[in-house]
């Protein structure tokens, strides 16, 4: 079975999806989904050499060769147009890196495909870059495991731009709706950082009184 991480990930893609799922590592995810019958054909994209031997022994040891393609590839550099796909996955790194991914590979895009991005730090990255594409976020998930919270950001493409508020980046439009004591305490975890950083700074021999004015309005704004 899957990490409830990465089972997240996989309860918003549709059945009989075409997914391309990149930096796919040993391809648990779309080997998972074809195993339950809930896509029709996968893409697992993986740029380092490692990770893509493991994506290609799981999918043949799983024996689903003819439904899942390893690909070595950068990035959405792993989607040809004749794989149709619709579905996007990108799990499991760093936020600015996923949004790297996407504007690198912005050429691959249909402009039809659902995303579905679960970026272990740096969300807001990943927001900005769907606000600046016409992706609308549809639906917002976050959990603990393992002592790591983590956010699974779901969007769909959009006829009309959409504009969210610097807090709907920074906390996710869905997540702060909901206010889920996770949210609250992710985000406790971060004034609490803050607070280390501040204090370090005011130890220091010339304390650099605009970086601690300007951390000291971060942590405002959390709170
Ligand atoms: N997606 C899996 C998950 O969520 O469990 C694996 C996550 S693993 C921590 C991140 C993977 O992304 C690594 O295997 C890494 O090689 C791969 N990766 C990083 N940058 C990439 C890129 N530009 N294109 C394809 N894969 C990339």
């Amino acid at each position: 079975h899957l990490s409830q991480r990465l089972q997240t990930v996989a309860d918003f893609v549709r059945p009989g999806a075409r997914l391309a799922d990149i930096g796919s590592d040993h391809a648990y995810l779309p080997v998972y989904l074809a195993k339950n019958g809930v896509i029709t054909a996968a893409i697992a994209g993986e740029v380092v050499t490692g990770p893509f031997e493991n994506a290609v022994r799981e999918i043949r040891d799983e024996h689903l060769t003819g439904v899942i393609v390893p690909r070595k590839a950068d990035g959405l550099a792993a989607i040809k147009p004749d794989d149709n796909i619709d579905t996007i996955t990108i799990a499991g790194m760093g936020g600015t890196l996923i949004a790297e991914i996407l504007e690198q590979g912005k050429a691959r895009l249909t402009h039809r495909e659902r995303l579905i991005l679960q970026p272990n730090v740096g969300e807001d990255n990943v927001r900005r870059w769907l606000q600046a594409n016409q992706y609308g976020i549809v639906a917002e998930r976050i959990l603990a495991e393992d002592g790591h919270i983590y956010e699974i950001i779901v969007a769909d493409p959009l006829d009309e731009p959409v504009q969210y508020s610097a807090d709907e980046l920074t906390f996710g439009p869905f997540l702060l709706r909901e206010k889920s004591p996770i949210l609250k305490d992710k985000w406790r975890r971060e004034q609490m950082r803050l607070d280390e950083v501040i204090k370090t700074m005011q130890q220091a021999d010339h304390a650099p009184v605009d970086k601690i004015q300007e951390f000291k309005a971060q942590r405002q704004r959390i709170q």
